[in-house]
């Protein structure tokens, strides 16, 4: 994948936009020991520009599944599916919390190809939202 700069505004306008959470599974940049990424929607291999409207703030387990997918397999219906997009998809559109707010359910094709595809229920989210929870600090209300 290639490295491109993403100018300190653009990078704080997005983060500021996603409100410090990663826009694909949620998880907040504040105690996330890893680091996050400027990821783009459209990948720059498939012709995305680093534009506002091309970046999405991820975190690193987010952006490492996705690379440069912009479609997954629906688990569901064997379909091809286009990923979630944060541009252009509202997030509780797609995405439902489980009962206990430590998975996220993909509510649509398109969020089942997400959630499979990212793995947005990696042990360690859920461990992390478990803590949260416990803080009362989840689910996030963006
Ligand atoms: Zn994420």
């Amino acid at each position: 994948m290639p490295k491109v700069h993403v100018p300190l505004l653009m990078q704080r306008a997005v983060i500021q936009r996603a409100k410090g959470y990663c826009e694909y599974c949620q998880l907040p940049v504040a105690f996330s020991p890893a680091s996050f990424n400027f990821e783009h929607i459209i990948p720059l291999v498939k012709q995305g520009l680093t534009t506002l409207e091309n970046l999405a703030f991820s975190c690193g387990g987010c952006n490492a599944h996705k690379k440069d997918k912009i479609e997954a397999l629906d688990p569901l219906t064997r379909q091809l599916m286009p990923l979630f997009n944060p541009r252009t998809d509202i997030w509780s559109d797609h995405f439902q919390w489980s009962d206990d707010d430590l998975l996220i359910i993909g509510t649509t094709p398109t969020s089942r190809a997400t959630v499979r595809l990212l793995k947005v229920n990696r042990e360690g989210n859920v461990n992390l939202r478990r803590l949260l929870k416990m803080a009362e600090l989840h689910p996030p209300t963006l």
